[in-house]
């Protein structure tokens, strides 16, 4: 029987849309992806014969990008960063959770070790972990994963609730999402340590939007966010 990347056959998925024309049959897809491979490495030996060998040599990233796993937002491509500019973290909603060992760990050596100079926090509009968690379902395993968006709608339920049109509201909800999540980076011992010894990195909140594909700063100020709690973050790392 064929079957698709996830192992699922393919009858299961034959009612469903072809969203892009670049849909294949799963073993034709697997296939491409090496074929892909090999075309990326012609193209980038065109800019110098030891342009892998440069890269083998170590990381120097400027950015550390935090954000959601969705397959339609492509975190270096829609960004335009080249292998080594940009550290990568991503995951269900782009959440940064205060006891998820692995984000915590990404944060710390990018932050510690590599010294990246910017922290981008970034969501999208039509992202399917913030619908998820707006809705009463009892998703299993990823309910506490959820629960995390779900304490994001109680701390700023009364300016969502004052949203009549459902899509804002589900477009405001994934904005403050990414503020929390900001938050949650500051509070860190790396990010406090690394901005009041050698200031930066400096962290980003952005929204991607699927609909024009424009990268959207949400231009918070965190400063004047925090300064009235920022005594209770403060790690004395100063
Ligand atoms: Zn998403």
């Amino acid at each position: 029987m064929r079957a698709t990347l996830d192992g699922r056959p393919t009858s299961e998925y034959a009612d469903r849309p072809r969203r892009l024309e670049i849909t294949l049959s799963s073993d034709a897809f697997y296939q491409r992806l090496f074929d892909n491979n090999r075309d990326w490495v012609r193209r980038k030996l065109e800019l110098g014969d030891d342009y892998f060998a440069r890269l083998a040599q170590g990381q120097a990233p400027e950015v550390l990008y935090i954000g959601c796993s969705d397959s339609r937002v492509t975190a270096e491509e829609l960004m335009g960063a080249e292998p080594g500019q940009m550290f990568v973290h991503r995951n269900i909603a782009n959440i940064v959770s205060n006891s998820d060992l692995n984000a915590l760990s990404v944060i710390e050596f990018a932050i510690s070790h590599l010294g990246v100079k910017h922290v981008i926090v970034c969501g999208h509009y039509e992202c399917g972990g913030v619908r998820a968690a707006m809705q009463p379902r009892d998703l299993g395993l990823l309910n506490p994963w959820l629960r995390n968006i779900r304490d994001v709608y109680r701390m700023h339920h009364d300016e969502l609730s004052a949203i009549t049109d459902e899509g804002e509201r589900y477009r405001r909800l994934i904005e403050l999402n990414v503020e929390e999540q900001c938050v949650n980076v500051i509070k860190t011992a790396a990010l406090q340590r690394s901005y009041l010894t050698k200031g930066y990195p400096v962290v980003h909140g952005c929204v991607f939007d699927l609909a024009t594909g424009l990268l959207k700063d949400l231009d918070i100020d965190f400063g004047a966010k925090l300064a009235h709690i920022r005594h209770v973050y403060d790690l004395g790392t100063s």
